[in-house]
């Protein structure tokens, strides 16, 4: 059997959001090759920034693609816009052959056919007037200059079948479609006409989108079977929904990709998340993209629409950050963290972001707290140190001097000298130390504490401080 090739062919006329990052990376998961093409051409709203983005995106997000343009420069191999030669050639095979006629119906004239099909209860389609204009006729209305579409030719009553590789069996008559424009007035082909022909042009074996596209898909079969061209599987894969159950948008939880990666999400949460929304897998924990692909199953996709829930991605998150390397840590890091914080404390603070941030902003607050005279904690946090009284912290200081950074000597003096245990002996002391009552373990904030700030802390509530 041939390799099964898969594609992503994004329109650049916006940022990418999750819903479609989810169609790339399942197309990505289920292709042995994998192409990036550029629907481009829709003028107006298509812009190269927005290809640049999309490919900077596509990169982070660590999705490669075999073939498919490496810059945002338009060239005829992967973007729509300079392949209207291409186009050309296929709308002329059409007319010859009185596949595709050209159509003069002025939007008014549509507007009316269609309300009065509507009014007698019928689905509003093309009436097929232009269709049988004779030669003469069409030359007519062209010499007057009158400017026309392309139409397709639908054949009558027939059934267009297919096996969508998600949704199963699929069935659509041919009278319910109505011949359909494939080139339109300005000389811009219509969407599905160029997809379909690049599908096949590419080699395209698989093609994986949304399920709002299956109703183009009866139409774009068609098309192939007028031009004799090879044509690819289906899989119409589920909408994401937001978690109020409408379609996915800013206000119900969205995100552009650039938006997640400048909140510090790694790439490979967001893999790990998208590949499990609305597809299951045997093995729940953190995977890489290989093993995603490796065990990703197209028959595992459901049908229905899934929610996104950022809980998810967060939790995601967290479990990369869990088994991040030091390295990968160091740098997700905003450079004014990393700037805080001292050459010998890095790895003792690398431990800390580790064991207990899932975004940089919290690493940030844990650098402060750490190596900053910042601390500002609230009257409640205040108070909880407090309560051990300034023997407690004079003894706590006593030990800091004579263990140094040996955590255990310091805890079993203080212990000792206190009296304090369980609670009684960890709230005060991190209470004091960080701010905080919550946060790493009370030996990992010793140790990353810069001893100066270390007693400092200690002096203020031994009533020595100053
Ligand atoms: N350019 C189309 C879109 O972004 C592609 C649809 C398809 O995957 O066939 O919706």
């Amino acid at each position: 059997m041939n390799q099964t090739k898969t594609r992503f062919a994004p329109s650049p006329t916006g940022l990418l959001h999750l819903g479609n990052a989810r169609t790339a990376l399942l197309s990505a998961l289920f292709g042995e090759r994998f192409l990036l093409r550029i629907e481009d051409t829709d003028q107006e709203r298509s812009r190269s920034e927005f290809v640049e983005e999309l490919l900077d995106d596509m990169r982070w997000m660590g999705l490669a693609w075999d073939e498919g343009p490496q810059s945002a420069k338009a060239n005829p191999d992967y973007f729509q816009s300079k392949r209207g030669e291409i186009y050309a050639r296929y709308y002329d095979q059409l007319e010859r052959e009185g596949l595709a006629y050209p159509c003069f119906c002025t939007a008014t004239e549509l507007e009316v056919s269609r309300k009065v099909q509507l009014s007698s209860g019928q689905p509003p389609r093309y009436n097929g007037k232009c269709g049988r204009l004779n030669p003469e006729d069409i030359e007519r209305r062209l010499q007057k200059g009158l400017q026309a579409t392309l139409r397709f030719r639908v054949p009558r009553n027939e059934t267009v079948e297919f096996i969508d590789l998600v949704r199963g069996p699929q069935k659509f008559n041919t009278d319910d479609i109505g011949d359909f424009i494939i080139r339109r007035a300005d000389g811009t082909p219509a969407f599905f006409f160029c997809n379909a022909i690049d599908d096949s042009l590419m080699g395209v074996t698989h093609v994986l989108r949304g399920e709002d596209h299956l109703s183009n898909t009866p139409r774009q079969l068609l098309i192939y079977q007028a031009l004799g061209l090879p044509t690819p599987e289906y899989a119409h894969i589920s909408l994401v929904l937001g978690d109020d159950g409408a379609p996915l948008s800013k206000r119900n939880g969205s995100r552009s990709l650039n938006q997640l990666r400048e909140e510090g999400y790694f790439p490979l949460a967001l893999l790990n998340m998208l590949a499990r929304v609305g597809h299951h897998y045997e093995n729940e924990g953190l995977m890489s993209f290989e093993e995603l692909k490796k065990y990703f199953d197209i028959g595992h996709l459901g049908k229905s629409p899934s929610r996104f829930d950022i809980t998810h991605l967060q939790h995601w998150q967290e479990e990369v950050v869990r088994v991040a390397n030091d390295e990968t840590l160091w740098i997700w890091l905003h450079k004014e963290t990393q700037g805080l914080v001292p050459l010998q404390k890095q790895a003792s603070f690398l431990d800390i972001v580790r064991t207990n941030c899932v975004f940089p902003s919290q690493a940030d607050d844990w650098a402060r707290i750490l190596f900053t005279d910042e601390l500002m904690p609230t009257m409640e946090i205040v108070n909880v140190a407090r309560q051990a009284g300034e023997m407690f912290f004079l003894a706590a200081l006593d030990a800091a001097i004579t263990a140094g950074d040996d955590f255990n000597a310091f805890m079993a003096q203080l212990k000792n000298q206190s009296g304090a245990k369980g609670k009684a002996l960890f709230m005060p002391l991190r209470a004091a130390l960080s701010g905080r009552t919550d946060g790493p373990e009370l030996a990992k904030l010793y140790q990353a504490l810069e001893p100066h700030l270390l007693r400092k802390r200690l002096e203020e509530y031994a009533g020595v401080a100053g």
